[in-house]
């Protein structure tokens, strides 16, 4: 293996010289040009300059190459209604057990993303239905009966389409969720200060923004000591193509996931959800077409030269 040579520089006890710090550095560009993908590995965030985020699989690449071997600390906070913070400290080590650095990251399911759900409800009949209809049907929104609507059909433009913010009513969903992204944090931080990378990456801001706390953390902290594990990425491939085959498109992906299961990509979802979110792809299979045959066609006789019912 042609990284062995770099092995010593992670033996260097602390402090680190400053050769040892040009010597990561350079390693970790060289990783970067030839083992890593932009877009995959790292990226940049739209509109907030050309400074290289590291993502999870990338901050991976960088503890094979430099041989850490990372543990976890996490420590949990219940809070009300149901909500909870992890804060996890991530220490990374030598092979010889030596502490290189340490990384920490939070996340709470007070977080926007998590503690509300958009919904659009249909006007009429206030289900929790509306989809969006295809182009060659007139596009706009139904009211889609499989999904307990009422079959009424909505302008693209109707301002009663508009997306509502509401709660999460199932906030246990997304514990898995928070546990893992506050890891990914602590595990990215971690990463870059071992590596004496900052100069080059940086984390995720984005999506550590937007966090709305009600109150500190009240009740007693406790330990997991286990993390539950996230599909391999064979398995997101997996899920993708059983997508396909049930004639989702990634809008179609991202709308199932989030609806059914309360996460944002197939990255989120747990190996114990795997099977069932593999069910609930095959399931859609065996539905029709939404837009091509509504539910309840006796409103609706002319399937060809669907439009918005209402002007
Ligand atoms: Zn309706």
């Amino acid at each position: 293996m042609e990284n062995t040579q770099t092995l010593q520089v992670v033996e260097v006890q602390m402090p680190m010289t400053a050769e040892t710090v040009r010597q990561h550095v350079n390693l970790v560009q060289r990783i970067m040009r030839e083992v890593m993908k932009p877009g995959e590995h790292y990226g940049t965030i739209p509109g907030c300059g050309d400074k290289q985020v590291l993502h999870k699989s990338g901050a991976e690449v960088l503890r094979l190459a430099f041989h850490f071997v990372p543990t976890f600390s996490i420590t949990r906070a219940e809070l009300k209604d149901g909500h909870r913070d992890y804060e996890i400290v991530c220490r990374l080590m030598d092979s010889r057990g030596t502490l290189i650095a340490e990384g920490v990251g939070a996340c709470s399911t007070m977080e926007t993303k998590y503690r509300f759900r958009t919904e659009r409800l249909c006007p009429k009949c206030g289900a929790d239905a509306i989809i969006k209809g295809k182009p060659e049907f007139g596009g706009g929104w139904l009211c889609f009966g499989k999904r307990g609507g009422c079959g009424a059909k909505f302008k693209a433009t109707d301002p009663a389409m508009k997306e509502s913010r509401a709660e999460n009513p199932n906030i246990a969903d997304v514990y898995n969720t928070v546990l893992k992204m506050a890891k990914k944090r602590a595990f990215v931080d971690a990463t870059i200060t071992a590596t004496s990378t900052s100069d080059i990456f940086t984390q995720d801001l984005e999506e550590n923004a937007d966090v709305e706390r009600e109150k500190p953390p009240a009740t007693e902290p406790r330990k997991d000591d286990e993390l539950p594990e996230m599909i391999s990425e064979a398995q997101r491939k997996f899920l993708f193509v059983q997508a396909k085959i049930s004639g989702l498109d990634n809008d179609a992906l991202k709308t199932f996931l989030k609806e059914q299961f309360g996460v944002e990509s197939t990255k989120a979802i747990t190996a114990v959800d795997f099977d069932r979110v593999l069910e609930g792809l095959k399931r859609m299979k065996t539905q029709p077409e939404p837009e091509s045959e509504p539910e309840v066609p006796s409103e609706e006789d002319t399937e060809k030269t669907e439009g918005p019912s209402e002007g």
